[in-house]
């Protein structure tokens, strides 16, 4: 069996297993006790804010470690959004944001706070300028992602973050990163992003950690009440081997990043170039994120050419992982101008940089061989 899921989750790296293992055989203290245990747990996370802050390049006060990108995107909305509602209660998002701000924003919205979600063009982007024309006097946060989950379509993040803050220099940007960083060059400074979330398990971390970058300055309402951890802002006790695990996989990540995104690109377009050639199949990803390629089969069930090919030695995913057990049509497929049809037959292929040319072959081989079959099954259409 062959997996092309990475963009639901990645298998950690070998390293970033045996460190975790490691840390929580031998460096088990509290990072907040004062004897050696803690101070040699302290040191360890000292030094993963470190290694983050250098591949992220920032400064190590300016991260804050999280469970994984839902908290840092609920952590970044909500705790701007409760922050800043003195100056005004409008957030300005998009309609193709992934689950955890688009709900995020949604919840705040219950709670009194108005949010616009932009719409997105046939392709998924915003522009600039629609940003720009959305900010109103009470808007308070900008919240766009750079890598769509779904399509893998990307926003220009440096020319809306650059035209934001020439004409709303205090509103807050924050970028959901998860799906670029370690495929895409990241510039967080030159994007001047206020805020930027980050996944370890979608970059062969494990899971339950992740990050948020919170620039200097900037000041964010807690979401849980507790201790002091994590300057304030998150509170519980570290989980110091995953987050040691999560820097481990980001320095490589951000190390590998050129060379992965290379081998990726001519993965990407030999399946690209496949799937064009199969009449049945309609492309929704373009030449943009390295590792993602989606499509879909109007008038096939995805769930059924997902378990065909699966049949065949291949997973794939339908719409994103968080969202794939519910039975609605994507709503990013929507937003994006598909029909019904086409949003609910949406196929998700990832690729990792484990893969190998034999990897593609056989993906290929398999995605000939279901549309074949599903063809002469007519029962299976809707
Ligand atoms: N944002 C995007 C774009 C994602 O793809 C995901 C994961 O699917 C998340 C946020 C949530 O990340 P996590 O699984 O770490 O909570």
């Amino acid at each position: 069996m062959r997996y092309f899921d990475y963009a639901a989750t990645t298998p950690p790296f070998e390293e970033v297993i045996t460190t975790i293992a490691e840390v929580m055989r031998r460096h088990y203290g509290n990072p907040s006790s004062m004897h050696r245990y803690g101070e040699d747990a302290d040191k360890l996370l000292k030094r993963s804010r470190e290694v983050c802050a250098m591949a992220l390049g920032v400064r190590p006060a300016e991260i804050v470690f999280t469970s994984g990108a839902t908290e840092s995107n609920n952590l970044a909305i909500k705790g701007a959004a409760i922050q800043y509602q003195a100056r005004g209660k409008h957030i300005v998002t998009v309609s193709t944001e992934h689950p955890s701000v688009y709900e995020a924003c949604k919840q705040l919205r219950d709670q009194g706070f108005e949010v616009t979600y932009l719409p997105v063009d046939a392709e998924g982007h915003v522009s600039a300028k629609q940003v720009c024309d959305a900010v109103r006097k009470d808007t308070i946060l900008v919240s766009i992602m750079h890598v769509n989950n779904e399509t893998g379509r990307v926003q220009p993040m440096q020319d809306i973050g650059v035209a934001l803050k020439k004409q709303f220099p205090r509103v807050l940007f924050h970028v959901d990163g998860v799906q670029g960083y370690g495929k895409l060059p990241v510039d967080i400074r030159g994007w001047q992003a206020d805020l930027y979330s980050l996944s370890a398990h979608k970059l062969r971390g494990p899971k339950g950690a992740g990050l948020l970058f919170v620039r200097e300055g900037v000041k964010l309402s807690p979401l849980l009440s507790g201790g002091s951890q994590e300057q304030g802002l998150r509170a519980g006790t570290e989980n110091v081997p995953l987050l040691v695990g999560m820097s481990k996989a980001i320095r490589l990540a951000d190390e590998r990043q050129a060379e992965t995104a290379r081998r990726m690109i001519e993965w990407r377009d030999r399946v690209v170039a496949e799937v064009e050639t199969i009449p049945q199949l309609r492309l929704n990803s373009g030449n943009e994120a390295p590792h993602i390629v989606h499509f879909s089969y109007p008038g096939m069930k995805a769930e059924v050419l997902l378990h065909t090919l699966e049949q065949l030695g291949v997973a794939v995913s339908t719409k994103s992982a968080c969202s794939s057990k519910l039975a609605e049509p994507s709503r990013v497929l929507l937003a994006m101008g598909c029909s019904e049809l086409e949003a609910s037959g949406g196929i998700r292929i990832s690729f990792g940089d484990e893969h190998t040319e034999q990897d593609i072959d056989e993906l290929i081989l398999a995605l000939r061989q279901a549309v074949a079959k599903l063809e002469s099954l007519e029962r299976w259409k809707h």
